[in-house]
């Protein structure tokens, strides 16, 4: 007999969807059971990862009914075992039973068949938190536990099921010990910096070094950056460190110069926190003024994920710094996001990749040479300069010089190093390459053999590439998509995604098909450079996705024509890019971008001079036109307002262009007369856009 039934449930007890136990019934319930028994019991928090995304891909109804089959599933384990099962709503299952592990791995098995069975063949694992309760624990403490267990088991992919240890802490515990501890050691500056050499491979001699942080215990002992950086990031306390460093590091430069030696460049890391917290290029500026540093005596790193996240932000930073002077370094290349074809839209001075990645001594082949070719076609038109980190072998060494590898900074080379060290070694002139670290020196970037040799993994191949697919245009006007890497998928990022691979033309506006095919066309033309287009698709949901897709022509085969496409889905930049073009093309005039949807609009303030007029910034001027306090603040004449807003959505309405003269209050409050343009610039479904243009009327 089950102990569900040994105890008094009533139907209001019940979850209905799942036939299990609600919450609170069962924690008085599994208090009673575990007393009332003398076997070794543990409870088991199940979750099922990304829950909510299964219920968006495959529908509620779906969604309910995998859960009232896990329900299921677990009250047959309850009864067999004499054990008690509950839902504690959304994905959150829990399974009092007898500690096995073998069970538990056998049940963990069919959660997961179950899941897969409905469907999924991808990211919904379950994960299975264990606790083992022991004396008088009480329920809701091992139900604590267990969920610690099982954020445990998220992060390792091959072990699903992990069984609770009093070393495991909650990792918000853990991160405020190591911030308690940080505070402290940054008061007591224990936190310095290490510099690590950047050879040239040929000769083993130093170009430069990178400054890394390193807190350094009052009892000697080291705490490497990576146990405290991510945290700092997480809390926004990098901003504070990372500026210390940076002067740390100018202020030996200094003293290094000043005592008559031979600097190198030094490597100063940006975190992605940094960029929204300090003006970086002004911030290098002054201190660069401040100790009369070169400005090609810093090399800047901002770390690849940043540039992909905020593209616009970075591009202007990338910018200003190297307008400076500074040299500007992408960091862990490949890491993550980037392409190479977004490389080649970038303005760095070299990029950082991470030999971690590099599986050299791995051999596997056949990658497809008509990708290769493509790639190689994009990597020479970057032409940049590559230091290769975390080199830890001869013969790692020996097989990047032989692909024409020119920099590197690795283990085998040297550690990152106290000051004092690094001065005794840069101390010997010899040892140093007054070239220094040449850049944009058209180094040969030569993928073909670097991808022909297989040393990168196919998980790296695929963060390199960027979203692929291998697209068949025949008959005229029809395009399948013959081939797809795993990214293409997360991106296009739709349910019934293998019934979309042929004909995909069905889902896109006649319009952009067109375009599509111009498109192909246009990368037979020119085999080298290819050609790109943006083109829309419907997602399943009727919403429109915006792609640029950047093709290149690989030949015919099977009746069609191939083509290569590298697709970023730019949905959201969209909308941006084109705001951001339309205040280019206005830029010397005083403008603002008006959206007018639902008549309510908002206002995109771009120019400075106008809102200087009121004494405000941009961002404040904005602020007030779209709260409304412009209006009752800085209008002389509120009457004469109304009556022209009254005209502005009449012209809206039949998206005409007009103007009119307002009497303002500018910051001395004097009367301004303003001469306003409204200039249409398009609309879409029922979202108006219009510039405004402000003139000051003598
Ligand atoms: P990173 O910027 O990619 O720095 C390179 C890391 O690779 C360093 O780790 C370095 O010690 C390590 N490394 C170098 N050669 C080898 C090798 O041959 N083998 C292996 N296995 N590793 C090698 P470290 O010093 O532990 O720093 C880790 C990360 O922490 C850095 O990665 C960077 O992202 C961050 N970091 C370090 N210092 C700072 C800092 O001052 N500010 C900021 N914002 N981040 C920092
Ligand atoms: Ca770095
Ligand atoms: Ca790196």
């Amino acid at each position: 007999m089950s102990n569900s039934s040994k105890i008094d449930v009533t139907v209001k007890q019940i979850d209905k969807k799942t036939g299990l136990l609600k919450e609170k019934p069962f924690f008085t319930a599994a208090r009673k059971i575990v007393k009332d028994t003398s076997k070794k019991w543990c409870l088991i928090s199940i979750d099922i990862e990304h829950f909510r995304m299964f219920d968006e891909w495959y529908g509620r109804e779906n969604g309910d009914l995998l859960l009232s089959k896990i329900g299921g599933l677990l009250k047959d384990r309850q009864d067999k075992l004499n054990g008690l099962a509950a839902y504690f709503g959304q994905d959150d299952f829990v399974l009092l039973c007898p500690f096995d592990i073998d069970k538990i791995k056998r049940l963990h098995k069919q959660v997961r068949e179950l899941i897969v069975s409905h469907g999924s063949s991808v990211g919904f694992s379950p994960a299975f938190g264990v606790v083992i309760i022991e004396g008088d624990m009480r329920m809701v403490d091992a139900y604590d536990k267990a969920s610690i267990a099982a954020s445990e088991a998220k992060k390792d992919i091959r072990n699903r099921v992990c069984v609770y240890d009093t070393q495991m802490k909650s990792s918000a515990e853990h991160e405020y010990n190591v911030l308690r501890q940080y505070i402290r050691a940054f008061k007591n500056d224990e936190i310095t910096f290490y510099l690590q050499p950047q050879c040239r491979i040929s000769t083993g001699n130093i170009v430069g070094a990178e400054s890394l942080a390193r807190w350094i215990r009052k009892d000697g002992s080291i705490v490497p950056p990576g146990e405290f950086i991510p945290i700092l990031e997480k809390y926004g306390f990098i901003a504070d460190l990372d500026q210390r460093l940076w002067d740390k590091v100018c202020f030996w430069l200094r003293k290094w110069i000043d005592a008559g030696h031979t600097p190198v460049p030094i490597s100063l890391n940006v975190s992605r926190a940094d960029i929204f917290t300090i003006d970086i290029a002004s911030h290098f500026h002054n201190l660069a003024e401040k100790y009369q540093i070169p400005h090609n005596l810093l090399k800047i790193e901002i770390t690849e994920s940043v540039y992909v996240e905020t593209k616009i932000l970075i591009d202007e930073l990338v910018n200003k710094l190297r307008n400076d002077g500074f040299l500007v370094l992408m960091d862990d290349f490949g890491s993550g996001y980037s392409s190479l074809n977004m490389l080649s839209n970038l303005k760095v001075d070299a990029i950082k990749l991470d030999a971690n990645f590099l599986h050299i001594e791995d051999a596997d082949h056949d990658k497809g040479i008509h990708i290769l070719e493509s790639v190689v076609n994009m990597a020479k038109q970057i032409a940049l300069p590559i230091v290769v980190e975390g080199v830890e072998t001869k013969s790692q060494s020996e097989f990047l010089e032989s692909l024409g590898c020119r920099y590197v900074q690795g283990f085998y080379f040297y550690r990152p190093m106290p000051v004092e060290q690094f001065e005794a070694l840069i101390g010997d002139e010899e040892k140093i390459d007054k070239r220094g670290f040449v850049v944009k020196l058209n180094e040969e970037f030569r993928i073909r053999e670097f991808l022909d040799r297989n040393i990168y993994s196919d998980s790296m191949l695929n963060n390199i590439l960027g979203p692929v697919a291998l697209y068949s245009w025949h008959d005229g006007d029809q395009v399948d998509i013959v081939r797809f890497n795993q990214q293409f998928y997360e991106t296009v990022d739709v349910p019934d995604f293998h019934e979309r691979l042929s004909n995909i033309e069905r889902f896109m506006i006649p319009k952009d098909h067109e375009l599509l095919i111009k498109c192909f066309q246009e990368a037979m033309d020119n085999r080298l450079n290819g050609a790109s287009c943006y083109v829309r698709f419907y997602k399943t949901n009727g919403i429109l996705t915006t792609y640029h897709i950047h093709f290149y022509y690989l030949g015919k085969k099977e009746g069609g024509e191939r083509f290569y496409g590298d697709a970023n889905n730019i949905t959201e930049l969209a909308d941006l890019k084109d705001e951001l073009n339309l205040i280019a093309s206005y830029s010397n005039e005083n403008f603002i971008l008006i959206k007018y949807v639902d008549d309510k609009w908002t206002c995109s303030v771009a120019s400075h001079s106008l809102a200087d007029i009121f004494g405000l910034s941009p961002q404040e001027l904005e602020k007030e036109m779209n709260n409304g306090s412009f209006i009752k603040n800085r209008m002389a004449d509120q009457k004469a307002c109304s009556s022209f807003i009254e005209k502005f959505r009449k012209h809206v309405k039949d998206n005409e262009n007009f103007d009119g003269v307002l009497e303002t209050i500018d910051k001395f409050g004097k009367i301004q007369k303003v001469k306003l343009s409204f200039l249409y610039v398009g609309s879409e479904a029922n979202n108006v856009r219009y510039l405004l243009k402000t003139d000051l009327v003598k």
